[in-house]
């Protein structure tokens, strides 16, 4: 760590000893006289819809909208900026479901990577090799369903598949499956990326590997990823999915923890904690058969809190005569209040895609487009029962507001790769832990208030939370967040985008 402090302190001397420019023009005078051949637009509507994003908190308006059909079109526009005294800021935008504008460009450009698809050009699949390259404006229900085809599909998901793939390998891209394949930037073989200097390059584990591992979870902040190679494997038919009501958090967490450290077991593995708020469904999944919604309602209003565990297992014509045996064997080994089990048997896309019948829902009744102050977070298991106590038997009780899918789920260190850059935390299992709130325009604040909350609460009581698809609203924040890692993601920033031009929108750097 002494070296890489070395490198910093050099490269930030380099950087202060370069002489400051006095051009004074804007962004657009650059572009204005690059028209990019018509793809470059500062047409209002276009500038309006790129200012906002999923969770409509933000409003940030770029000067223009890059609606690129090539590659190049990317580069050349990064080379643009590059090259020019007074670079201008640019980001990617993948699907926009960003929750606080980290996919905008305040005066700058937003690059709209949805205008490179091209009906099915841009995603080919190698049978032999398991493997599909995909450009990385697909969204993953496309890249699904394509896959199927070919009797093929990816092994690690989000819950919500309407969102790139270029904007979840900026994350990390966590679900049920995380536990056994690790998240989907543990399962990217090989990337192209534009680097803020304007080169491509092509990488993987062993080619380019700083910039591979630097791009997957980075935030946008060292390059534009625009294919990546994604990892497949047969695909089954249909799922087994079980859920089972716990009204002790211990008993829930030792069961989720245990069924994580086998190898050969479950396929997905969530969980989630309800509270007495209405009805047991909710947008992201219709689950319960209505005529045990009052026997669960009651129980909730009983206990106050409970917890609910959510498996499946995949099964196919080869494996159906014995999965319905070991879900069995799986059920009588478990803790929950007996009475209060569920299964359900669907196709496996229907259960990939669960989230989009609740998502077309509340699109027809309008409460899609809504503020979502979300939180994010991964929590260490050891510290996993002072979070239930403080937080889901604590605040969210007591301030009485928190509505909408509230998530907690263990994962496995060892899925990950140290190299990426997401941080985790440091335990071998740790939790996903996810406030997926809807608010109202004349609400929303007081769900970011709790979120504060939620926070200080975490670092009063020194649990090392980390945040998922973080927020900070500047450097001080992210230095914290990457602790030790801060260096490392500085000095990268200097190799890969020493001009600070790309996605400004995270305000890691000004
Ligand atoms: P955008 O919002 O467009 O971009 C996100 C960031 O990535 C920005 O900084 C942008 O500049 C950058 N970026 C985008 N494309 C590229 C690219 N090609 N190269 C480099 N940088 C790029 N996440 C999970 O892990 N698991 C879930 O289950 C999950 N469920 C979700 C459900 C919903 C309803 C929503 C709204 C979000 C969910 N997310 C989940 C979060 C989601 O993974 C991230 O917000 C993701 O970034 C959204 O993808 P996007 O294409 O909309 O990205």
């Amino acid at each position: 760590s002494q070296i890489h402090l070395l490198v910093l302190t050099l490269l930030i001397i380099i950087t202060l000893l370069t002489p400051i420019t006095t051009n004074t023009s804007q962004p657009w005078d650059i572009l204005s006289d690059n028209n990019f051949a018509g793809k470059l637009t500062t047409a209002s509507s276009s500038v309006e819809s790129a200012a906002t994003d999923f969770g409509h908190v933000t409003k940030i308006i770029p000067s223009a909208v890059l609606n690129p059909s090539s590659v190049e079109d990317i580069t050349d526009l990064i080379k643009l900026s590059f090259d020019s005294q007074s670079s201008f800021p640019l980001a990617a935008r993948g699907h926009g479901h960003s929750l606080r504008g980290q996919a905008a460009a305040k005066n700058g450009v937003v690059v709209n990577m949805r205008s490179m698809v091209n009906g099915d050009r841009g995603i080919k699949v190698s049978r032999t090799g398991l493997y599909a390259d995909v450009d990385s404006a697909w969204l993953w229900i496309e890249v699904l369903n394509k896959t199927l085809e070919l009797g093929l599909t990816p092994v690690s998901w989000t819950d919500y598949l309407y969102l790139t793939v270029g904007g979840t390998l900026s994350n990390g891209g966590i679900s049920g499956q995380t536990f056994r394949y690790g998240p989907q930037i543990s399962n990217v073989l090989e990337m192209d990326v534009i680097t803020g200097k304007g080169e491509i390059a092509t990488c993987s584990k062993d080619m380019n590997s700083d910039i591979f591992f630097a791009a997957l979870g980075g935030l946008g902040q060292f390059g534009i990823i625009t294919r990546a190679r994604i990892k497949l494997e047969l695909a089954p038919k249909r799922v087994k999915w079980l859920r089972f009501l716990y009204t002790d958090f211990s008993e829930f967490t030792n069961d989720q923890e245990r069924l994580i450290s086998e190898t050969d077991g479950l396929d997905f593995l969530e969980g989630s904690v309800m509270l007495d708020h209405g009805p047991p469904d909710n947008w992201r999944s219709t689950y319960y058969p209505p005529s045990d919604h009052l026997k669960i309602v009651s129980m909730v209003k009983r206990h106050r809190v409970i917890y609910c565990l959510e498996v499946v297992k995949y099964y196919d014509e080869t494996s159906q005569r014995t999965v319905n045996e070991e879900m069995e064997e799986l059920s009588e080994s478990l803790k929950y209040v007996r009475g209060f089990m569920y299964e359900r048997d669907v196709t496996y896309i229907d259960f990939l895609n669960r989230v989009r019948t609740g998502e077309l829902k509340l699109k027809s009744k309008g409460q899609w487009d809504l503020p979502h102050p979300w939180l994010n977070l991964f929590v260490p298991k050891s510290q996993i029962s002072k979070f239930d106590d403080g937080v889901f038997k604590g605040i969210i009780p007591r301030n009485n507001i928190t509505t909408g899918p509230l998530l907690v789920y263990p994962m496995n260190r060892n899925k990950w790769n140290d190299r990426m850059s997401t941080v985790i935390p440091e335990e071998d299992v740790f939790y996903a832990v996810g406030f997926l709130r809807s608010a109202d325009f004349n609400n929303w604040e007081d769900y970011e208030k709790e979120n504060m909350e939620v926070l200080k609460f975490c670092e009063d009581a020194k649990m090392g939370v980390i945040q998922y698809l973080p927020y900070y609203s500047s450097q001080e924040g992210w230095v914290r967040h990457f602790g030790p890692r801060w260096n490392i993601f500085v000095e990268r920033k200097y190799r890969y985008d020493p001009k600070m031009i790309l996605s400004p929108g995270q305000n890691i750097f000004q």
